[in-house]
């Protein structure tokens, strides 16, 4: 495979512009909300952002949502707006594509599209943004195993797209007590396996608010190259995954933390 290292020992450095990478070597740390909700969220999210100097903020515009009556988000109009916005503060987008024919409406304000755990076996999708120039960061799917994951990057990686990072976000178990289980064994493997870099997602991993931190950091410990959690001004006025979204105080802690805990790997 292509996404193999046998294929290239080299890892894969990401490259988003402005001197922001996601790469092997270095700590990512994305942070936003689980849905863009309002100018008024999105200036604050940012305001968190330049505070905790995190250059990357996370978004869903479209949102994929179990319920068809939950809030499927603002749309490209939501995401027009939070580019403006978040351009001016030098900072990148990480935003769900959902489809093929949104690929092309979203080109001009996002940096990097994240193909949901729900959508990562859609082939259709995955040729499209091969052919495409700018960053995907293919999540794991809901009970996707490993292989398969890197067969989805393959996908991608194969159509000429080489901006590719992985995001491990938890697995589908027979355990109910969370609403995943993150699957840190994956983090070691995947970093074997592949010379893509690998971000993890402890929000959706474990899906409680107050135990996010600890995964991050065992994200971290693990050999993660990249932390991605959810945060809000107030998670539980969130439209969407308030239950596992951390305040900007918690937020501020935890990517202290990553980074302290990076240092010290
Ligand atoms: C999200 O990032 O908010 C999301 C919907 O994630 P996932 O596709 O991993 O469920
Ligand atoms: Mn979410």
């Amino acid at each position: 495979k292509l996404v193999s290292k046998k294929w290239k020992a080299k890892p894969t450095s990401v490259d988003l512009g402005d001197n922001i990478f996601i790469k092997d070597g270095e700590m990512a740390v994305i942070t936003g909300p689980c849905s863009i909700e309002s100018e008024e969220q999105i200036r604050a999210v940012v305001a968190h952002c330049i505070e905790n100097d995190i250059k990357m903020m996370r978004g869903g515009v479209f949102k994929p949502r179990s319920s068809p009556y939950a809030f499927r988000g603002l749309g490209l109009e939501g995401l027009k707006l939070w580019h403006e916005i978040a351009s001016e503060a030098g900072i990148k987008i990480v935003t769900e594509v959902m489809q093929t024919s949104q690929i092309e409406e979203m080109y001009p304000y996002v940096d990097v599209y994240q193909v949901g755990a729900r959508n990562s076996q859609n082939f259709n999708l995955l040729d499209e943004l091969g052919k495409v120039d700018k960053a995907v960061m293919i999540k794991r799917g809901i009970s996707g195993t490993i292989e398969e994951l890197l067969q989805s990057a393959e996908y991608v990686f194969s159509g000429g797209n080489e901006k590719l990072i992985l995001c491990e976000r938890g697995i589908r178990t027979y355990e109910r007590a969370s609403r995943n289980t993150l699957d840190l064994n994956a983090i070691p493997i995947l970093k074997a396996k592949s010379h893509l870099p690998v971000i993890v997602d402890p929000s959706h991993g474990i899906g409680i608010r107050a135990y996010v931190p600890q995964m991050a950091l065992a994200g971290v410990m693990s050999g993660a190259d990249g932390i991605i959690y959810e945060s809000h001004e107030v998670p539980e006025k969130a439209y969407s995954d308030g239950q596992q979204t951390l305040d900007f105080a918690q937020s501020a802690r935890l990517a202290a933390w990553i980074r302290e805990s990076f240092a010290m790997r």
